[in-house]
C-alpha cells in the first residue's frame, strides 16, 4: 500500500474522493504536504446509508466472527506499521518513535478488544420464571476523533462498537485525515462493505455527523467546549451519547520520593506528545520541603530534549499538531509573561507565520492558582510547577477544577499515595506509573471532561442497549 498519496474515503466498502479537497499541513513545516477529501453532505449521506445497510447482516453476524474479524484489522494495522508510522509524523508532528508506538498500540488494542466478552446477566432463576438480561447493538455509530492520537483514539471506538455488533461512520480530525484514512483502505480488505465508513472534512462535517438522522450513536474525542456542541446537536433525536473530553490533570509529589528518581518520569508524564495528551500532567504539585531541589532536577533534564521535527533522528518533542492550537499555547505564555510569572526554562516564542510550530520547553515557577496557566487545559509543552505545604491543601487545589479526567500521585510509600488518590475527584490515577490506559479498564472523565466511558465490559457496553426477557418457567 502506498502511504504517500493517494488518500481516499471509504463508503460502502469502496474509495471515494472528495467532491472537493482540503490541504494537510505537515506542522514541521507549517506547509502542506498532501490534500485529502472533503467529503460533501451527499456523500455522507451515503456513507450512514451504507452503515445503515450493512447493519442488519453484521448485527446478526456471530460474535466470534465479528471478533476475529476486529483482531484481523487489528493485525493488518501491525502489519503496516512502517508505512502508517511515517506518515502519523507527517500529519500530526510527534518524532517517528512515538508515532510507531501510537500504531502497535492501535494494532494491540483492537486485538485486545476482540477478547472482551458482551456479558449476559441472568437478574432471576427460580421456579416461576427466567429473567435474563443481553445486550444488543445501537445501529450506526457516529465516531469523531481528534489530532492528538488520531489512530489510538478512534481504536477505542472501533473495537468496541464493531464486536458488539454496529457499524460506523469514522471521521478524523481535519489537521490529522490522513492515518485514518488509511485505516479504512486496509479495512476495505478485511470487513464486509459499510461495516467501517471513513470519511474526512472539514468544519461542518462533525456538526452534520452528530445531527444526522441516521446514526444512532455518537461516541467523541475531543475538547470540553466542543463536546458540550456535540451533547447539544445529539439531543435533538436523543441519540446516545460517549464524550472523552479535555482534563486539567495534577500530578502530586510527596516528601518522601526521590528527587534523582522522579524528575524524568515527572517530565514525560508532562511533555509526551509535547504535552498534547489528554491526561498529561498539566499542573504539577511539589511539597514545598523538595521543591527547590525537584524543580532543578526536572528544569536540568528537560534542558537536554530536543525539540525538532518529528522525522529526524534523535528528536525528542516535535511541533504543535496546527497553528490554532499553537496561538493558544503562546497566549498562555505570553499571558505568564505579562504577569511577570517566573520561567524557570523556556518563555520565548517565535514569531513565525510559515515555518514550523515549534514551542520551546517553558517551565513556569509557582504562578498563582487563578493564573490562566493553572486554570486552563494548555494542550501543549508548557507546565506550571507550584509547592504545597499539606496533603489536604494540595488535594482541595488539584479538586478546584471543572475537568476531572486523571492525575497522578508520586512516593516510596504506596499506601499514602493510594490515600491521597482516592481523594481526587477524576476517572483515572496513575500511582507512580506513566501514563497507561488498560483495555480492559474503564477509563472516563469524572465533571466537564466527559461522560461514559471507553475501554473494559464497561466500555463496550456504551455501544449496546440492554433487553430483558422475561420468561415464565414451562412446567418440567
Ligand atoms: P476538538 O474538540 O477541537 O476537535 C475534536 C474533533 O471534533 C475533531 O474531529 C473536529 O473536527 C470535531 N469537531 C469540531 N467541531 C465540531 C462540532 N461542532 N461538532 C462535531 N464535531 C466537531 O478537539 P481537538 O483540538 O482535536 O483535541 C484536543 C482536545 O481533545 C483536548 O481538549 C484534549 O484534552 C481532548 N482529548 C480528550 C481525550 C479523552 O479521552 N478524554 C483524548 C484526547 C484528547
Amino acid at each position: 500500500m502506498d502511504f504517500s498519496s493517494d488518500f481516499t474515503m471509504t463508503i460502502d466498502g469502496e474509495a471515494v474522493a472528495g467532491d472537493a479537497t482540503l490541504e494537510v499541513v505537515n506542522p514541521a513545516q507549517g506547509a502542506a504536504f498532501a490534500t485529502a477529501p472533503d467529503c460533501s453532505r451527499a456523500q455522507l449521506d451515503s456513507a450512514v446509508a451504507a452503515a445503515k445497510t450493512a447493519f442488519p447482516a453484521w448485527a446478526a453476524t456471530p460474535e466470534a466472527d465479528r471478533r476475529a474479524l476486529v483482531h484481523a484489522l487489528g493485525q493488518a494495522i501491525l502489519d503496516n506499521v512502517e508505512g502508517l508510522t511515517q506518515l502519523l509524523t507527517r500529519e500530526q508532528g510527534k518524532p517517528l518513535f512515538e508515532a510507531k508506538i501510537e500504531i502497535v498500540s492501535m494494532g494491540k488494542l483492537l486485538q485486545a478488544q476482540s477478547t472482551i466478552e458482551i456479558p449476559v446477566h441472568v437478574a432471576e432463576d427460580n421456579a416461576h420464571r427466567i429473567v435474563e438480561t443481553r445486550h444488543v447493538p445501537l445501529g450506526v455509530v457516529g465516531a469523531i476523533s481528534p489530532w492528538n492520537f488520531p489512530l489510538l483514539l478512534s481504536a477505542f471506538k472501533i473495537g468496541p462498537a464493531l464486536v458488539t455488533g454496529n457499524t460506523m461512520v469514522l471521521k478524523p480530525s481535519p489537521f490529522t485525515p490522513l492515518s485514518t484514512l488509511k485505516i479504512g483502505e486496509i479495512a476495505r480488505s478485511i470487513l464486509p462493505p459499510g461495516v467501517l465508513n471513513v470519511v474526512s472534512g472539514g468544519d461542518d462535517l462533525g456538526p452534520w455527523l452528530t445531527g444526522h438522522p441516521g446514526i444512532d450513536k455518537i461516541s467523541f474525542t475531543g475538547s470540553t467546549q466542543t463536546g458540550k456542541r456535540v451533547l447539544a446537536n445529539a439531543a435533538a433525536d436523543l441519540k446516545r451519547v460517549t464524550l472523552e473530553l479535555g482534563g486539567n490533570d495534577a500530578a502530586i509529589v510527596l516528601p518522601d520520593v526521590d528527587v534523582a528518581a522522579v524528575a524524568d518520569k515527572l517530565f514525560w508524564s508532562a511533555f509526551g506528545n509535547n504535552g498534547q495528551i489528554c491526561i498529561a500532567t498539566k499542573r504539577l504539585y511539589i511539597h514545598e520541603s523538595i521543591y527547590e531541589p525537584l524543580k532543578t532536577a526536572i528544569v536540568a533534564y528537560a534542558a537536554r530534549m530536543k525539540v525538532g521535527d518529528g522525522a529526524e533522528q534523535g528528536t525528542r518533542l516535535g511541533p504543535i499538531n496546527n497553528r490554532p492550537q499553537y496561538d493558544r499555547v503562546k497566549s498562555l505564555i505570553q499571558d505568564a509573561r505579562e504577569n511577570g510569572y517566573n520561567f524557570l526554562l523556556g518563555g520565548e516564542v517565535q514569531n513565525t507565520e510559515s515555518a514550523g510550530y515549534f514551542m520551546p520547553i517553558t517551565l513556569i515557577d509557582n504562578p498563582p492558582d487563578d493564573s490562566r496557566i493553572v486554570q486552563e487545559e494548555q494542550f501543549g509543552p508548557v507546565l506550571p510547577l507550584m509547592s504545597y505545604s499539606t496533603i489536604d491543601e494540595v488535594v482541595a487545589r488539584a479538586n478546584d477544577c471543572a475537568f476531572g479526567l486523571a492525575g497522578s500521585v508520586w512516593s516510596q510509600d504506596d499506601d499514602a499515595a493510594v490515600e491521597v488518590a482516592r481523594r481526587l475527584d477524576t476517572g483515572t490515577v496513575f500511582i507512580n506509573h506513566d501514563q497507561y490506559l488498560s483495555p480492559f479498564a474503564a477509563f472516563g472523565g469524572h465533571k466537564e471532561s466527559g461522560i461514559g466511558v471507553e475501554g473494559g465490559v464497561e466500555g463496550l457496553l456504551e455501544y449496546t442497549q440492554t433487553q430483558t426477557l422475561v420468561r415464565k418457567k414451562q412446567p418440567a
